[in-house]
């Protein structure tokens, strides 16, 4: 059964398509948080940004830089908050890779990324230098 985006990508569903390239494809979001919430997917169905591999990566982003400007002239935005609920726990409902690109406006209400975070954890320094040490060590 394949994703929602994908029968986007065939055709087989409407949407509000405001960019299309070879591999990646920019469409309106049905509820949007502001106006000009835009998604921007590759084409092919991976999952998550993990399953994406380095070429489709590099599609997806030069997308994502192409339209951001874009997006904010158009609705007169003071900025932009660009991200990708990346899993089910992180709050990914269509398993099909998106970026949000959401227009932001002084006084909007909104917040920052930031705003996320449920419970913050305290970590000491030596344990900010063993994450830090693992990750780079796997980058
Ligand atoms: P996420 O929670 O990150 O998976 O976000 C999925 C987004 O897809 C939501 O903001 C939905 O409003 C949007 N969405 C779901 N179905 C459609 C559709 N058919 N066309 C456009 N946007 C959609």
């Amino acid at each position: 059964m394949s994703t929602i985006f994908t029968q986007i990508v065939e055709g087989e569903i409407p949407a509000r398509i405001v960019y299309e390239d070879e591999t990646t494809v920019a469409f309106l979001d049905a509820n949007p948080l502001a106006p000009g919430h835009t998604l921007v997917i590759p084409k092919d169905e991976y999952e998550r940004l993990n399953d994406v591999p380095a070429d489709v990566a590099t599609d997806l982003y030069d997308t994502i830089h192409r339209l951001v400007p874009v997006v904010e002239d158009v609705v007169d935005a003071d900025a932009t908050t660009v991200a990708f609920n990346n899993g089910e726990e992180a709050g990914q409902e269509v398993p099909h890779v998106h970026c949000h690109i959401v227009p932001r406006f002084e006084g909007d209400g909104g917040g920052p990324i930031h705003a996320i975070a449920g419970e913050v954890p305290d970590l000491d320094d030596d344990e900010l230098d063993a994450i830090a040490a693992d990750i780079e060590s796997e980058a």
